[in-house]
């Protein structure tokens, strides 16, 4: 038997190798693929041992749980990029590459043959059951990890998250039914005004977002986003250069920006490849956010209570800083631009927001009922549509396989439309007690690093979950 303390320190040193790999790896920077599988194996090892402990904090518990199952079900996710690859339209190429469930993202903001682009997307959704040998490997390894010690996906879920079934799946279904009505509106008139045609299901999230934003690049051609950031972060007393940022454009680097937490609070880097404006300002400051919350971690605190946080209070953050996007006052005042261009930001960003809403409802509800009632993936492809049907437009059941971010998790979307309302609930605090121009005011951030540094004990009841604060 071994001390908790001694459990925790062991626990983060692991930790910080296998994050350090991801960060080497997804910067595009040579690494070592025989220390990833070490790595991998002593987080086995150890988080094995830590479970077999009879009396371990909760958290502690959760935490070990969680990684284990990570380091099982990793080689699940090297085999999606392979059959990402090779699911593959013949004959079309983008950059030089075939145009395939990686490259599908570039080849849609490129493109501007609208006719090509469905027949794409039903080529895609066509091949998605492909998906589905892995896709069952992946969700049953978690599955098998947390039956082994007694514990449920879902279960952990909501325990970490502290709701419960029947508020979640009603918290989400208010979202997406307050956001339906205008999101239908919005899409109608961007679609019209982009292609001179109506919405339909394969203007996916990542067309509308990409063709709304694009004629905004305009109005930022002076602006250097990561500067901007930057200095607002340094304004609100956050100690900026302990941040590293990694800004090279190396050819094998992930497209979106991302925030590595590698040592809390010691080692935080962001990756960035710069594109576009408007897309890198958005996208580095929910990643700063990120940053300042790992960065305000407590270095007395144990290793658990800094890391195991729940994922919805780990995007709050986020959500709170790429917000000042859509408040026009900080577009004026901060971003200098004529008030007329401010509404049109805010309006189509509103759009997006709009779309992130009803897809995460509709994904959200698909993937709770998935372990709820234990859905074959026949039925919850049918869910899937289903849902789209009642919260915007009927989707192609299996296209909920081909959406990355989802499939990788075996529950993240409901942990960001929580964050999402909580964001817009802690601004509504924030302007209440700091004014209108909160960003400005250094005591904000003073407020703001107190409750970052509660880390997995944040004060989430503080915080009840109100969807209607989004109608406001
Ligand atoms: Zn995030």
């Amino acid at each position: 038997m071994f001390s908790v303390d001694e459990a925790g320190r062991q626990l983060e040193e692991l930790y910080a190798t296998a994050l350090e790999l991801v960060f080497m790896q997804s910067v595009g920077l040579p690494y070592d693929q025989a220390k990833i599988v070490k790595t991998a194996v002593a987080l086995n090892n150890l988080c094995e041992k830590i479970l077999e402990q009879p009396t371990i904090p909760r958290l502690l518990r959760l935490s070990a749980l969680n990684w284990l199952s990570r380091t099982i079900a990793y080689p699940y996710l090297l085999q999606f990029t392979q059959e990402y690859r090779n699911i593959a339209v013949p004959l079309l190429e983008v950059n030089g590459d075939s145009v395939n469930l990686l490259t599908w993202r570039n080849y849609r903001v490129q493109t501007e043959n609208w006719a090509e682009q469905r027949m794409v997307f039903d080529f895609f959704v066509e091949h998605a059951p492909k998906l589905i040998p892995t896709t069952k490997q992946h969700f049953s390894s978690y599955q098998e990890i947390h039956s082994r010690y007694n514990e449920t996906v879902l279960d952990t879920y909501l325990e970490h998250e502290q709701i419960s079934y029947p508020d979640l799946v009603g918290f989400i279904t208010k979202v997406g039914e307050n956001a339906r009505k205008p999101f239908l509106q919005a899409a109608e008139h961007y679609c019209q005004k982009i292609k001179g045609e109506s919405f339909a299901y394969w203007d996916d999230f990542i067309f509308l977002a990409h063709r709304t934003l694009k004629p905004l690049n305009a109005h930022f051609k002076e602006l250097d986003p990561l500067a901007q950031v930057i200095k607002i972060f340094k304004h609100l007393g956050f100690p900026m250069e302990e941040i590293k940022v990694d800004s090279e454009n190396r050819s094998n680097k992930a497209i979106l920006p991302s925030c590595f937490s590698i040592r809390l609070p010691g080692d935080t880097r962001i990756a960035y490849r710069p594109s576009s404006k408007v897309g890198d300002l958005d996208g580095l400051l929910h990643e700063f956010g990120h940053g300042i919350h790992g960065l305000s971690s407590d270095p007395d605190d144990p290793f658990w209570k800094r890391e195991h946080v729940p994922m919805s209070v780990l995007e709050t953050f986020s959500f709170l800083f790429e917000g000042l996007l859509k408040d026009e006052l900080f577009l004026t005042k901060q971003l200098k631009l004529e008030p007329v261009i401010a509404q049109d930001i805010v309006e189509r960003l509103r759009a997006n927001n709009l779309y992130f809403r009803v897809f995460l409802a509709a994904n959200s509800l698909m993937k709770l009922a998935f372990w709820k009632e234990g859905l074959s993936f026949d039925q919850a492809s049918q869910r899937w549509q289903e849902l789209t049907r009642r919260f915007y437009i009927e989707v192609p059941g299996d296209y909920w396989l081909l959406y990355p971010i989802n499939v990788q998790f075996t529950l993240y979307n409901p942990s960001y439309l929580m964050a999402y309302v909580r964001s817009v609930q802690l601004r509504h605090l924030l302007v209440d007690e700091f004014g209108e121009t909160w960003w400005e005011e250094p005591r904000a951030g003073t407020y703001i690093a107190e409750l970052a540094a509660t880390r997995a004990e944040f004060p989430i009841k503080e915080f009840p979950l109100d969807p209607d604060i989004l109608l406001k």
